[in-house]
């Protein structure tokens, strides 16, 4: 089915069921036992993604913040890394990945011989959500509907990219990407498989490692590159 609806395309997005069950936007077209097919709307290209985003008011964290953070890296990449929600830094930027945990993220890539500019990274949900303290903005996680509401978008993503390696940073990435919750210390350095076949590495948000105190923090790096060495950019 192909139409248009205030004057973005519509066209049939594959959701995997457990997606499709958990969207509060994707009314459901007809449902088979593994996959069911939701009528939502797709944009067909990273600048479209963005300013969809930026509109959006889908769940309640767009509202209170700048703008949406879109994924950022070569309009096709093989890696595509995934993280929670872009933070205070990445919101005021609209880049994501700009602040100290992107920091490590780059260092670890670095380290790996991993060019940044040939992975795309993005998160999971598009919006910062936050609390005030004062004047400081403290980030708050998203709730499992937020993330629910948002999955459109980052499948939205992935159909852009299509990369052949996902690199979920976090439980709330992977349970975005994988459409349920994924203990993450348990998988970690495990690659998982999607309902549509894409494989997924479990791996912890750089954030972890910075809030690590320490006595602990070099075995904790050297554990995350040893999770992350598990990506191939060739
Ligand atoms: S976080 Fe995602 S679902 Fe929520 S308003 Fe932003 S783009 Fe929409």
């Amino acid at each position: 089915m192909k139409g248009t609806a205030n004057g973005r395309d519509v066209r049939p997005l594959t959701l995997t069921a457990a997606q499709a069950r958990k969207s509060p936007r994707a009314p459901i077209a007809a449902a088979g036992p593994e996959v069911v097919e939701g009528v939502v709307e797709v944009v067909r290209s990273h600048a479209a993604l963005k300013r969809a985003t930026d509109h959006c008011r889908e769940c309640p964290i767009g509202e209170h913040a700048t703008q949406s953070v879109c994924g950022e890296g070569p309009r096709k990449a093989g890696i595509m890394l995934v993280g929670e929600q872009p933070g205070d830094q990445e919101d005021l930027a609209g880049k994501p990945f700009v602040g100290p945990a992107g920091k490590l993220l780059d260092r670890a890539l670095e380290q790996l011989g991993i060019p940044r500019a040939q992975v795309f990274v993005s998160n999971a949900v598009k919006h910062f959500k936050y609390e005030l303290r004062g004047k400081r903005r403290i980030h708050k996680s998203p709730t499992q509907r937020e993330i629910a509401a948002c999955s459109h978008w980052l499948e939205n993503e992935i159909a852009l990219v299509q990369p052949a390696l996902l690199v979920a940073l976090g439980a709330t990435a992977a349970r975005a990407l994988l459409g349920k919750a994924v203990p993450v210390m348990a998988n970690r350095g495990q690659i998982l498989e999607r309902e549509d076949g894409r494989k997924v590495l479990i791996t912890l948000h750089p954030s972890a490692l910075l809030r690590v105190l320490p006595p602990d923090r070099e075995a904790a790096w050297h554990d995350w590159l040893h999770d992350l060495s598990r990506i191939n950019p060739h």
